[in-house]
């Protein structure tokens, strides 16, 4: 076994703290990767607080990692010692069932293998994430970073990056679309980057009219304040494609009110219930769509790199030393970041 460290919680309530455990010895097709820097995703406050239900502790959070090959097991073919790579929310899945097959191994119809808060289906040993020094992964389940991009700005792209990219692929987002990017945190801002790149006309749907100055930066043409019911009804029916990235449950019916004929709106944030509920009036007129998505497999995952290093899209990131991640984590949930931490590694290396 690897003797690693990182940083864990003990349970919904405890802070994180540093925690010593191991990582299995690199197998002929796994990759060994020592982290230089993991961003933090709304999806790990929501797991160390035990939000969805089903945290297991202690738990070591982090899935938007990045950090360079120290060796590589005899079969890998992909990825040589010193590569930069990237390991993004899950590690492993059965690649016998259809959705393996179709290179969608985040839908696994035998369980995905989650980077943390995960059981191993051989082994039953829980996995750890990020937040921590090295990680050994295997070879399908590692993209290759391109090293042209700015590594602690790239982290983001293995998780906010590849939920915001995927959706925005599968429904075909593109040149002469009104598409709505709902909810400007470390999603959203990707969202909005991507549909840009992608060719469509954006409009940031946001709470915060504070952040309008930096939507428009970030290559959105208009910005529109959901608090605003008089604004809302100016854009009624004029959106082919809503990417909704607010994490918590919320009344989907005044933005499913923005949807034109046909268009659909898809949930990435919200996997708790949607309060008040969904009137079948919102989606009956207009033969409107409500979906959700889950990340992307890893061969989109790998495209979206590509994409990234020719339209040059990287995060707008915060770096953070590790010993500073329970005060992000109280940001975070105040909705005050602009618009993703990453930690840099090396704090943890250094020990302070
Ligand atoms: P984040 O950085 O906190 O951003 C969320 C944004 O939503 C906030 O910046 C805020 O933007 C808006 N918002 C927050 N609370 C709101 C409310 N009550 N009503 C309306 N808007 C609200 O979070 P994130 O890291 O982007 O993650 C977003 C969600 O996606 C989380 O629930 C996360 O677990 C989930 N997630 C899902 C997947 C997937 O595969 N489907 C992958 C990763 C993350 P404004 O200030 O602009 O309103
Ligand atoms: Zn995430
Ligand atoms: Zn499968």
């Amino acid at each position: 076994m690897i003797q690693a460290k990182g940083y864990a919680v003990q349970s919904a309530t405890s802070p994180l703290a540093p925690f010593a455990f191991t990582r299995r010895v690199p197998g002929p097709n796994d990759v060994h990767i020592e982290i230089l820097y993991c961003g933090i995703c709304h999806t790990d406050l929501h797991q160390c607080r035990n939000d969805w239900g089903g945290s297991t502790y202690p738990m070591v959070p982090g899935h938007e990692i990045i950090g360079r090959v120290k060796a590589v097991g005899a079969a890998v073919t992909k990825l040589k010692a010193g590569d930069f790579a990237g390991v993004g929310c899950m590690v492993d899945s059965c690649r016998q069932c259809a959705a393996c097959q179709a290179d969608l191994e985040q839908y696994c119809e035998n369980g995905t293998l989650w980077t943390y808060n995960s059981k191993q289906r051989d082994t039953n040993e829980t996995t750890y994430g990020g937040y921590s020094d090295q990680i050994v992964v295997e070879e399908r389940f590692v993209v290759k970073v391109p090293a042209t991009l700015d590594l602690k700005a790239a982290a983001p792209l293995l998780c906010a990056g590849i939920t915001t990219y995927s959706p925005l692929r599968h429904w075909k987002v593109g040149p002469g679309q009104k598409v709505g990017v709902i909810g400007l945190g470390g999603l959203g801002h990707m969202g909005v980057k991507f549909a840009k790149a992608m060719g469509s006309h954006v409009v940031m749907i946001t709470t915060s009219p504070d952040k309008a100055k930096d939507a428009l930066r970030l290559g959105a043409d208009e910005v529109l304040i959901s608090r605003e019911p008089a604004a809302m009804t100016r854009h009624a029916k004029s959106f082919h494609f809503l990417l909704n990235t607010i994490p918590n449950g919320h009344d989907l019916n005044p933005y499913a009110a923005l949807l034109k004929l046909d268009g659909t709106m898809v949930l990435v944030g919200a996997l708790t219930a949607l309060e008040p509920p969904l009137a079948g009036a919102s989606i009956i007129h207009g033969r409107r769509r409500i979906a959700g998505s889950a990340i992307g497999g890893m061969a989109e995952t790998q495209e979206m790199f590509d994409f990234c290093a020719k339209h040059h899209i990287v995060s707008d990131v915060e770096v953070i030393a590790i010993q500073d991640v329970n005060n992000a984590f109280e940001r975070l949930k105040k909705n005050l970041v602009r618009y993703r931490f990453v930690i840099d590694m090396a704090t943890l290396r250094a020990g302070k």
